[in-house]
């Protein structure tokens, strides 16, 4: 027997789950403080099927959904903990503004750049960095079924300003998709998108499927709910309806990918989680697989392995491993660029070519998504081998650069060119600063 009532925990309610009873007190202590900073949320499935109780806290599903003391600096972490302790509510609030500042909250500048325009009015939910692809974020999907530790998005899951730049409606996004025929694919993200029932999320992707969209080839939607509620695609009252909605895309003559974002294989080996998979298959829909590489969670070659090998198997198509970003816990799950590169060379060598479509590791930096293709010695340099995968200008595309090794750099901003270049070929034609960069779309 599975769960198949969707209880979603936060930091109150979860000292009501059965499993609270599990958790001793430092960590119990480290779930109130951290959540006071950094969004928190579980759910029944994840509590009952993907966490090792008996492995916590290193469990990796575990570390994924519950705040850990050490996500916040030592000084932090005693300064909220006494607020909390004093009842001071103004005294924390103004502490945790403080801290969440400190802690990046908008890596992307994404509330200013590519935020496109349909006759010099800007339309709220998208953005369009590459030619071929338009993310959209539609306003009703950007919270999700439970909160990975290491999101980038956290801002909005605490009530910053972020979710004022969802969509209401289809209609901007249609708008501008009608006057840009170059765009091929729709990635629909959040959050995620799969919270959404289906007949909110059959009025945001049933536009596209009519004329005028011809050019619209793909339709994807970025979506943890593999992992974390593999329930919306089998038992879920509207899960049937779901999949007719798939029908009806694959009918349309449109490619529909879910982009399934999986961190560990622990997340695929449930029988319902295999069965979602299969039913979304079985619509003619393609299932991709991507997730960063993250420190406690997945920083280890087998897990990759597993995770592909068992995709593979089921008909899902490992896509990309990233490289973590550079906002919230980021010291918690950072590795360096050089163990990432290892990781994932070491789980890719050691799997099928079947398995061997996925691309890694790569970082979504301003200039583009920039994979790390190993670190050869030239003419007695060592030099990290990088190439953009996509980039601002699609002429940079696939030709290999070189930065100076450097075996403690965990992002692209730390890298400088090899061999006494002072700049990277495409330095002159950024616009903007690097620094500034958007988010990796991973759910
Ligand atoms: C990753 C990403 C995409 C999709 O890129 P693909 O390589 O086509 O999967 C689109 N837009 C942005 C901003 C991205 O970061
Ligand atoms: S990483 Fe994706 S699934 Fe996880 S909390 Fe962030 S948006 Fe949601």
């Amino acid at each position: 027997m599975t769960v198949d009532t969707f209880t979603p925990y936060n930091v109150k309610t979860i000292q009501k789950a059965p499993q609270w009873a599990r958790i001793p007190e430092d960590l119990r202590e480290a779930t109130r403080v951290v959540s006071q900073v950094l969004p928190f949320r579980t759910n029944s499935y994840v509590l009952e099927e993907l966490i090792d109780w008996n492995n916590i806290p290193d469990d990796p599903i575990f570390r994924l959904n519950f705040p850990h003391r050490t996500m916040l600096e030592e000084n932090d972490y005693a300064a909220v903990r006494d607020a909390v302790a004093d009842g001071d509510r103004t005294g924390t609030h103004l502490l945790v503004r403080k801290i969440r500042e400190r802690m990046n909250p908008h890596p992307a500048g994404q509330q200013t750049h590519n935020v496109p325009e349909v006759d010099g009015a800007e339309v709220p939910g998208i953005q369009h960095k590459y030619t071929e692809t338009v993310l959209f974020f539609p306003k009703q999907g950007q919270t999700c079924h439970a909160y990975c530790t290491f999101c980038f998005r956290w801002p909005q899951f605490v009530g910053d300003d972020e979710l004022a730049f969802a969509a209401k409606d289809a209609e901007g996004l249609t708008s501008y998709l009608a006057q840009h025929t170059e765009v091929t694919d729709v990635l629909i993200t959040g959050g995620d998108p799969m919270i959404m029932r289906t007949n909110t999320l059959a009025r945001y992707i049933e536009p596209l499927l009519g004329p005028g969209f011809e050019h619209i080839r793909n339709i994807r939607i970025g979506t943890k709910s593999l992992a974390y509620w593999p329930q919306r695609f089998v038992t879920d009252r509207d899960a049937d309806e779901l999949l007719r909605l798939f029908d009806r895309v694959i009918a349309a003559g449109k490619h529909l990918a879910v982009m399934g974002h999986y961190n560990h294989p622990a997340e695929i080996r449930p029988e319902i989680a295999q069965t979602a998979l299969k039913r979304i298959l079985a619509t003619g829909a393609n299932v991709r697989m991507q997730s960063p590489v993250l420190r406690h969670i997945n920083d280890d070659p087998a897990a990759w392995s597993e995770l592909w090998t068992t995709g593979v198997r089921l008909g899902a198509i490992p896509y990309y491993m990233f490289v973590e970003r550079d906002t919230g816990a980021r010291h918690y799950f950072e590795i360096p660029l050089v163990r990432a590169y290892e990781i994932f060379r070491d789980a890719y060598r050691s799997v099928s070519g079947l398995a061997r479509t996925v691309r890694g590791p790569s970082m979504s930096a301003h200039a583009g998504k920039v994979l790390i293709d190993g670190t050869p010695t030239i003419n007695g340099e060592k030099v990290f081998a990088l190439q953009f995968l996509q980039g601002r200008d699609d002429d940079w595309v696939r030709r290999p650069f070189y930065a100076a090794y450097d075996p403690t750099a965990t992002w692209f901003d730390q890298l400088t060119p090899a061999f006494g270049e002072k700049k990277f070929f495409f330095a002159d034609h950024l616009a903007i600063p690097q620094g500034a960069e958007l988010p990796a779309v991973v759910s």
